[in-house]
């Protein structure tokens, strides 16, 4: 149920702060388990012209929220990735192709524009009887002992046992709570655009590793796909600058023409790449998901598929919780969820991050392991196929409800 009037004195079992995907997917999921809960938040932005690839195990979760059909409706299947080294370095790997098929999939997952899901997460959240929605920001956040009361730009009160803060990366609450960050810069940006193409893409999204960072097509519906181009501040802002014919120009110079003649659509984004790992994922009442929680750069499309393994998982122990009579917010239920996360987004941060520096690094040892890496990945399979799973869903922290699996109930 949808309720932008805002409220005063009201007491929820959690409440989620922030409407990007992070929180309208926790906000959903919580609300669909039965629990009263709050969405804190402005819209989302609507001018956000990324795309998100959601993997592996997103899937079964975005079934079990009730919307994988309309995402799959506005989206397009992603089959087979294709690596190509375009470094130009003395030692260069071959190029890689993973299908899915290989792993017994039709697709890996599902490419949307994050505009189109939202709204999609936005319609489903309209009909949730448990959900309350406060169409505001949240100013002031007091942790209590028994309950973490949210003061709203309007002044209003809203209570809950836990707070899920979906704030993004520079997030009010866990500052609120103290929550540190590790934080570090990256010397690049992140070009951001959607185009159509001559060509069809055949449902292939095509990364193109380059000095300066990837240079990624990801297929959309028709003979469309979207692009992420990683470089230096200074050439992303370069190639924003360009005009129309221009920038499809060099688009298409970059893509060696694989697909054909391109013609970029309104709406450019630059996106500074910058890391960030929370030092904790819960305390004071306070649970953080998405990008409060963790930030890293455009590569592997990990972000937001790491974020729903968050709200998954949160989900996950809170059914737990509430069967045990548990105060949701309490510091043990919190400590669960840290478990539960820590290694993932570690091993997700660390991962992305060495990928990252292998791409811009000129010493040749480290272009020797790169290029053997990709050789081995494409020439032996079960190492592809290893590669392939773990890529999509890390099986050793993957939650139940990325498995397919439901929450126990009692
Ligand atoms: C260029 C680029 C490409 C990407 N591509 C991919 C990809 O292919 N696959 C993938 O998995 N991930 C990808 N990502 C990552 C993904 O886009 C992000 O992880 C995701 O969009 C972040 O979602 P979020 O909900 O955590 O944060 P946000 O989208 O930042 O949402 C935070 C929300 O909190 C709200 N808010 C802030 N302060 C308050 C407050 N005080 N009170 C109430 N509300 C507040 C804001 O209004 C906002 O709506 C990409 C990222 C970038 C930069």
């Amino acid at each position: 149920m949808s309720d932008t009037a805002p409220p005063t004195d009201r007491r929820f079992d959690v409440a989620v702060v922030g409407a990007g995907p992070a929180g309208l997917a926790a906000a959903t999921l919580l609300a669909e388990e039965g629990f009263a809960t709050a969405l804190v938040a402005p819209p989302a932005r609507p001018d956000d012209v990324r795309t998100t690839a959601l993997l592996g195990g997103s899937i079964p979760f975005l079934r079990r929220l009730g919307v994988l059909t309309a995402i799959e409706a506005a989206g397009a299947p992603l089959a087979t990735m294709r690596l190509v080294d375009a470094t130009d370095r003395l030692i260069r790997a071959p190029e890689a192709n993973f299908h899915a098929r290989e792993i017994g999939l039709s697709s890996f997952g599902v490419n949307i524009v994050n505009r189109d899901l939202t709204r999609i997460l936005d319609e489903k959240i309209a009909t949730l009887p448990n959900l309350v929605r406060i169409a505001e920001a949240v100013t002031t956040v007091a942790p209590l002992p028994d309950r973490i009361d949210l003061v709203t730009a309007s002044g209003a009160t809203v209570s809950a046992r836990l707070a899920v803060a979906a704030d993004g990366k520079g997030s009010r609450l866990r500052e609120a709570a103290g929550i540190a960050t590790t934080t570090w810069a990256h010397p690049q940006s992140a070009l951001v655009l959607n185009l159509a193409h001559e060509r069809p893409h055949f449902d292939v999204s095509t990364e193109f590793h380059t000095a300066t960072g990837p240079y990624v097509l990801v297929p959309l519906p028709g003979n469309r796909s979207s692009v992420v181009l990683i470089e230096t501040p200074e050439e992303a802002e370069r190639l924003r600058a360009l005009s129309d014919a221009d920038l499809s120009a060099e688009l298409e110079r970059r893509a060696r023409s694989l697909l054909g003649r391109m013609t970029v659509e309104p709406g450019r984004q630059v996106w500074p790449l910058a890391s960030l790992v929370a030092k904790s994922y819960g305390a004071n009442r306070v649970a953080l998901v998405g990008e409060t929680a963790h930030t890293f750069p455009p590569i592997g499309a990990q972000g937001l598929n790491l974020t729903l393994r968050d709200v998954a998982a949160l989900g996950e122990i809170l059914a737990k919780a509430r069967r045990e009579k548990e105060d949701l917010g309490a510091p043990a239920v919190l400590a669960r969820y840290e478990r539960a996360r820590r290694l993932d987004v570690e091993t997700r941060a660390r991962g992305v991050d060495l990928a990252n520096r292998a791409l811009l690094s000129d010493l040749l040892p480290v272009q020797a392991a790169r290029a053997f890496g990709f050789f081995l990945a494409d020439r032996f399979g079960p190492l592809r196929r290893l590669v392939m799973r773990e890529g999509l869903t890390p099986s050793l922290v993957a939650p139940r409800l990325m498995r397919g699996l439901d929450l126990p109930r009692g």
